[in-house]
């Protein structure tokens, strides 16, 4: 059950007065920075990962973005948000989606610069999306994931005007001087770049 929504309050019309008078950016609380604890990408749950995983910017103005970086997560969905949520693990990316039913959390904003190609380079120019299961176990690669995932892709594509193919859309290994081998042989590429062409 949840609660019925207060009506406002005296108090809290008072507020809302006076934040017409105060500059936005000098507001307290979550929205100070201009942030919002909210995805940028509405299907997905927001699910911060830690800001000592990634880098704060003001993407695109700061850095163009002009990739998307496919992953596969090596371990399950709620362990891959412990670990972008745990601060020594210096590791995180924009998205990760579930396996079973193609859920998905947002972890960090597309305007940050997430920590997942290895590369400073390529973090700074790509959305890094994290696929729950392992390279070497195709069961996990499921059409609900598939589907969902490319509807992400192809609404961040459209977004920052990346082209919707597999030289803009790459996997993890093929980050140039990477040792990952994800998302893997499993992976079936020409069904993804279908997918997100039709989305
Ligand atoms: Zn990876």
């Amino acid at each position: 059950m949840q609660r019925a929504r207060p009506l406002p309050d005296r108090r809290r019309i008072l507020k809302s007065a006076a934040l017409a008078a105060v500059p936005y950016a000098l507001l307290p609380g979550p929205r100070a920075g201009g942030r919002t604890p909210a995805p940028d990408y509405p299907l997905a749950e927001w699910q911060p990962a830690t800001p000592a995983n990634y880098t704060a910017a003001n993407r695109p103005a700061t850095h163009t973005v002009d990739l998307v970086v496919i992953h596969v997560t090596q371990t399950d969905y709620s362990g891959t948000l412990a670990v972008f949520q745990h601060p020594r693990k210096k590791v995180s990316a924009h998205y990760v989606v579930r396996s079973a039913d193609g859920y998905m959390a947002q972890c960090v904003h597309e305007s940050d610069i997430a920590w997942h190609a290895g590369s400073w380079e390529h973090n700074t120019r790509s959305i890094g999306i994290e696929h729950e299961g392992w390279v070497d176990q195709p069961g996990y690669f499921t059409d609900a994931m598939y589907e969902r995932s490319a509807t992400l892709t192809a609404a961040i594509c459209t977004k920052y005007g990346v082209p919707k193919d597999r030289a803009h859309i790459i996997g993890h290994h093929e980050i140039p001087g990477t040792d990952h081998t994800d998302p893997g042989p499993h992976w079936d590429w020409p069904r993804y770049i279908g997918l997100v062409n039709s989305a």
